[in-house]
């Protein structure tokens, strides 16, 4: 495929992604288990995960505002609590991932910690954002955020720490989370690197470049991106996962997971190339609003 149609291509699946109208944004599927302390309980295309601690528990990712019944549902169907989540946490403050947080948080009375670029966003419901307003980005029920997370912080409850990574750009507290764990089957006293990728995506509406007709979509965007490419590309990861099941081919994996288990998500270089083609996508895309910028 020539390069601008595969760029186009991609434009339009970021465009469609955040455009709501996707089925398998809300179709459910059943939770499993990924390692010993982390399940899933998202629906096809929207990951939600809950990390399951002595002291209760931990949800990344509230999603839509319908999908808190659904990870409920799944939460419930895998014997946990839905009020043992003592923490929310997010991938980035876009209305796929946050628009369900004040219901989680009205029935959990969870804790919202959120990373410092997105914090304005939340608590706004996505008026803040700086794409806003735009078809793109819908607006959802503000919540308060109980705890600003920053770059490298840690979130630890009942001896299980996450690490929150600022990898800004598609939002501006975009986080990709990490965790150690050990996987069902693999021996005791092993552990995996795991990798929940915030979002590297982008779309028409973001300027990297200043124009007579049009700003920067923020200072320092270009500079985030690259940022974040930067740290994801050194990250030591054997499970790749993300806010998006499409990021890490979820119902591919999920075709082996009968027989292989976990271990179907061990992908690193799955992550690298997908790190990889996300740099490439953005660095195209900079240069050729550089070009017409100069033009
Ligand atoms: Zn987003």
């Amino acid at each position: 495929m020539p390069l601008s149609r595969l760029l186009l291509v991609l434009f339009c699946t970021a465009t469609l992604v955040h455009a709501q109208t996707n089925p398998s944004w809300t179709t459910s599927i059943a939770p499993f288990r990924i390692a010993d302390n982390l399940y899933y309980v998202g629906s096809q295309e929207l990951a939600s995960y809950l990390v399951v601690t002595p002291k209760g528990d931990i949800l990344i990712n509230a999603s839509l505002a319908t999908s808190p019944l659904q990870i409920r549902a799944s939460v419930e169907k895998l014997g946990f609590r839905w009020t043992d989540i003592k923490i929310l946490l997010n991938s980035q403050a876009h209305a796929d991932h946050m628009a369900g947080a004040a219901e989680v948080i009205r029935e959990t009375h969870a804790k919202n910690m959120v990373m410092d670029g997105d914090v304005s966003v939340v608590e706004t419901g996505a008026r803040a954002d700086f794409l806003s307003p735009s078809p793109n980005i819908p607006t959802y029920t503000p919540v308060h955020v109980d705890r600003v997370l920053h770059d490298e912080d840690t979130v630890t409850l009942g001896g299980v720490t996450l690490t929150a990574l600022k990898t800004a750009g598609h939002t501006r507290g975009c986080t990709t989370w990490t965790m150690r764990s050990h996987l069902p089957g693999e021996p005791a006293g092993t552990s995996r690197n795991i990798v929940i990728v915030g979002g590297t995506g982008f779309w028409s509406e973001y300027h990297f470049v200043a124009t007579p007709n049009h700003p920067v979509s923020y200072p320092g965007i270009v500079q985030d991106f690259q940022h974040t490419f930067a740290v994801l590309r050194t990250l030591p990861c054997d499970l790749f996962l993300g806010s998006h099941g499409g990021y890490f081919d979820l119902l591919t994996k999920l075709e082996h997971y009968p027989q292989d288990g976990p271990r179907v998500f061990i992908d690193p270089a799955g992550y690298k190339d997908f790190v990889a083609d996300a740099e490439k996508t953005f660095e195209q895309a900079l240069a050729k609003q550089q070009a017409a910028a100069r033009r």
